[in-house]
């Protein structure tokens, strides 16, 4: 499979995904004209993607499907229970396919959605494999828990959220309280220590290539997120460089991935 992630951040996100016979975007958070731009970086146009997964409704995973999806008639797919909040924000319609809490088939692409806690009425998390390869791609979620991260355990690579720093977030003045609360709330975002737990469990479970994605431009940054998280990991004998590769996304492509 060959991954890469066009954008990541509160800026918009899309993740291209290729495999043997298909071509997809885990999210259109950019303009059209963008995701088309970043997706000629790789050779690839618009028509050649076969369906947008949908995480949820928030307008930087969505905000390029109506006139992406209206350009080249690609098939959107979402959770039964995120497509009216999806429909709602649409303009136009759409070819919108729901799916259910069960893994199904996408070409030679099998997706399992996985619900994450994000304050919405349903935001999903994927796992996407290619016969044994296998990428997941997880961000906008409050925490995680075991039953979780299980999902994940021997991902090839794991897209996953490092949000912000939260005594920078709580410091902050241009964010209101009640904005606070929501980010650092159960449903909310991901820290950069609750990513470091997290790639902790999953480094100890077969996982060895992560991207640290969704990153707060205003509380955090990459140089942080990365330092930080990395520290964390090494104080448990966890080596980045030695048993695992960390690298971080932002609102720019960056690496193309081969697993
Ligand atoms: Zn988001
Ligand atoms: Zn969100």
């Amino acid at each position: 499979m060959k991954v890469c992630n066009l954008s990541s951040g509160s800026d918009g996100n899309a993740t291209y995904i290729e495999s043997t016979t298909t071509k997809i975007l885990v999210d259109c958070g950019l303009s059209c004209k963008e995701i088309e731009k970043r997706l000629a970086l790789l050779g690839v146009g618009g028509a050649d993607i076969d369906a947008i997964l949908v995480t949820h409704e928030h307008s930087d995973h969505i905000k390029g499907i109506d006139v992406f999806a209206g350009k080249f008639g690609t098939k959107v797919f979402v959770h039964r229970d995120g497509f009216y909040p999806l429909f709602n924000k649409l303009k136009k319609d759409h070819d919108i396919e729901v799916f259910i809490d069960e893994a199904f088939v996408l070409g030679d692409l099998k997706i399992l959605p996985i619900e994450v806690p994000h304050d919405v009425e349903r935001c999903t998390g994927y796992v996407i494999s290619e016969d044994k390869k296998k990428v997941s791609i997880f961000t906008d979620l409050g925490h995680t828990t075991t039953e979780l991260l299980q999902n994940l355990y021997n991902s090839n690579l794991v897209f996953l959220e490092a949000n912000h720093d939260p005594d920078i977030l709580a410091q902050n003045p241009k964010y209101p309280i009640y904005l606070k609360k929501r980010i650092l709330g159960n449903n909310g975002h991901l820290s950069n220590l609750a990513c470091a737990n997290a790639i902790m469990e999953l480094a100890q479970n077969g996982c060895k290539q992560f991207v640290l994605s969704h990153l707060s431009t205003e509380n955090n940054s990459p140089d942080l997120a990365y330092d930080f998280i990395t520290d964390i990991l090494a104080s448990s004998g966890i080596v980045e460089g030695t048993h695992i590769r960390i690298d971080v996304a932002t609102t720019r492509p960056k690496n193309v991935f081969w697993i």
